[in-house]
């Protein structure tokens, strides 16, 4: 295709701001599926993500469109994950595309996640076009959003397009923007193989599929090519687009987005952001920018059952396919035997991963306390990095701690101000600034990510009602009051719940745990004291009392089926607890313990 015919384009958004029902209106307008073809949704497919209305994977679409000059372009969207978690995907994603449509809904106007990808946007230099969404609801108010977007965003919003994608008015005029507004690619057909990876994802039929940006040269199938980072070499088995089926080109060009198969294993064979050049006439020079993403939330991942490690150890390593920001390798806890220690994009990533495992593989488990990752300068001069609180060294031995800070952008309505910026202030927050767009306040904070890492979020969306919206980066290290908590059940320590916390904010936490602990262990029949620690000395303590009577007394001698139900039930309950020295602890103990209130 020739340069001057195509636009490659992403849309960034909030969430629910209608990115997906924007998507598929235009595939539908183009012709890309048929009605009966479109069914739900198309571009996000996994059913976590189709339920928590995020998208993990960047998917792509390739559109013919026939402008009202006559002539026919060909539209590449790509879609970006939707969540903080995959920022650096979203990063590549956009660096793929020359112009992004910026939609923002009319009813509800800029929030913290359209600032965060709108500023991704510019920062690769794209055209942006402003697009008012859901301008059919009666709450709309374009006129209030278009001044939004010019005074907080700063982009000229006078020829916003204002559409409904869910009734479809305004869809020509926004296919017309890309056309016209959004500049076309460059590149030189001529020069060696130059192409971006964009993103690759498994195919039990065709190994990784690879999703490239073209940027100079040609892809062909046959072809031998060269990851420039990883130093690969692999034979192109087959190149094509997506319709957004699969379908088979000849080449691709300067410009134009497609995959490549190359019977590639896994996907972490295929770096996002690496660039991919021809084996035989390499590119000089790789793109800008490459820096693979990095995990930054561990935890560890038990079986309640430990007859079921072999199946975690395989669905860990299948899922590891298909996702190479995840790591996981094993762990040895003495409260929980065998397990692994994850590293995450951060806490949905997290989630995700520990919902998939319960879901598709059917494995009940165990997640410990999610940890950053502190870098701990000793004494001798060198720098350990800890993942996992139970591997704290010797503190004599610690010269000091430095623990990660990120900066977090909250917008909320003015009455939930006061309760945000108190949890900010709780979490040891450090307000960088405030003001006020449109009715709404904007909050930006310096937190230390161990404070967030947790139930922040929750909290958040609690306090507010669910009206507040929030993103971070992690901007650098400082140095921390940083001690280890453990806790010490029936006056043995707990290894998996062991905690890094903040000097000032250990007893508070360390009273916090205690008192949930107590109510989430069972009484059994002897009294079990649950204390936390900081090194020998005792911070805080509670006490389960003992049981009273056998729970079978009160069933009068008699009914025997209702005894033994009663007792079946008890199993039952067992099963999903954790035997440790002399006592039960229930497997959300673990977890619940961990939530401030
Ligand atoms: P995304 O999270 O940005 O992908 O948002 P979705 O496309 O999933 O849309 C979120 C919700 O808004 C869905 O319930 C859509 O049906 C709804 N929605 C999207 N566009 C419009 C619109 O133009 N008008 C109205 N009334 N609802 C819309
Ligand atoms: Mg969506």
């Amino acid at each position: 295709t020739e340069l001057s015919k195509i636009r490659n384009f992403s849309i960034v958004a909030h969430i629910d701001h209608g990115k997906s029902t924007l998507a598929d209106r235009l595939i539908q307008k183009t012709g890309g599926l048929s009605e009966r073809e479109m069914k739900e949704q198309v571009l996000d497919s996994m059913d976590i993500e189709r339920e928590r209305g995020i998208t993990v994977k960047a998917q792509t679409v390739r559109l013919d469109y026939t402008a009202q000059d006559g002539e026919t372009y060909v539209l590449n969207l790509i879609d970006t994950p939707g969540h903080v978690d995959f920022a650096y995907e979203v990063n590549r994603s956009l660096a793929a595309c020359e112009g992004s449509l910026l939609v923002v809904d009319a009813s509800q106007g800029v929030e913290a996640q359209t600032l965060a990808n709108v500023y991704q946007a510019i920062e690769v230099d794209h055209e942006i076009v402003p697009v008012l969404n859901k301008i059919d609801l009666p709450a709309a108010e374009p006129e209030r959003v278009k001044q939004q977007i010019e005074d907080v965003i700063g982009l000229d919003a006078s020829d916003a397009i204002e559409i409904s994608a869910k009734t479809g008015l305004g869809i020509e005029d926004v296919l017309e923007g890309i056309v016209t507004r959004l500049p076309a690619p460059e590149g030189d057909r001529a020069a060696p193989l130059k192409a971006m990876l964009v993103d690759s994802w498994y195919d039990a039929y065709l190994g990784v599929i690879v999703l490239v940006r073209i940027i100079d040269g040609e892809l062909k199938k046959g072809q031998r090519i060269r990851m420039m980072a990883s130093k690969a070499v692999y034979g192109v088995d087959e190149v094509g687009v997506f319709r957004p089926k699969k379908e088979k080109v000849e080449s691709l060009g300067p410009g134009e987005i497609g995959y490549l198969t190359a019977s590639i294993k896994q996907v972490a064979d295929t770096a996002v952001g690496d660039t991919i050049t021809e084996e035989r006439r390499p590119a000089e020079k790789p793109l800008p920018g490459f820096k693979p993403a990095q995990p930054v939330v561990f935890c560890g991942l038990f079986p309640v059952d430990a007859a079921q490690f072999e199946d975690l150890r395989e669905a860990l390593g299948k899922l590891r396919l298909n996702d190479a920001s995840f790591e996981y390798e094993m762990e040895t806890s003495a409260a929980l035997g065998f397990g692994f220690r994850c590293g995450f994009l951060g806490l949905l990533h997290l989630e995700i991963i520990r919902e998939r495992l319960e879901r598709e593989f059917n494995i009940d488990l165990i997640t410990t306390a999610p940890s950053v990752i502190y870098h701990m300068y000793m004494t001798d001069g060198t720098m350990v990095e800890l993942h996992n609180p139970a591997d704290m060294p010797d503190p004599v031995k610690i010269d000091y701690i430095e623990e990660p800070w990120i900066k977090a952008t909250i917008l909320v309505p003015d009455e939930y101000l006061g309760a945000v910026l108190k949890l900010c202030e709780d979490r040891r927050g450090i307000q960088q600034d405030l003001t006020y767009v449109g009715g709404r306040a904007m909050a930006v904070y310096r937190l230390p990510l161990n404070e967030v890492v947790f139930d922040f979020y929750d909290r958040l969306k609690s306090v507010t009602k669910g009206y507040a919206s929030f993103d971070y980066n992690i901007e650098d290290y400082q140095q921390g009051d940083l001690v280890k908590m453990s806790i010490l059940v029936n006056a043995e320590p707990v290894d998996a719940l062991a905690i890094i916390v903040h000097k000032g904010r250990a007893e508070a936490r360390g009273r916090g745990m205690c008192e949930k602990l107590k109510d989430l262990i069972p009484r059994h029949l002897f009294k079990i004291p649950v204390q936390a620690a900081i090194g020998g000395r005792v911070i805080a303590r509670e006490t389960i009392a003992a049981m009273r009577k056998d729970v079978t007394a009160k069933c009068y001698g008699g009914d025997a089926t209702r005894k033994r139900k009663l007792l079946d039930k008890q199993k039952e309950g067992k099963k999903r607890m954790r035997q440790f020295g002399k006592v039960d602890i229930p497997q959300e103990a673990f977890i619940s313990a961990l939530k401030m209130d």
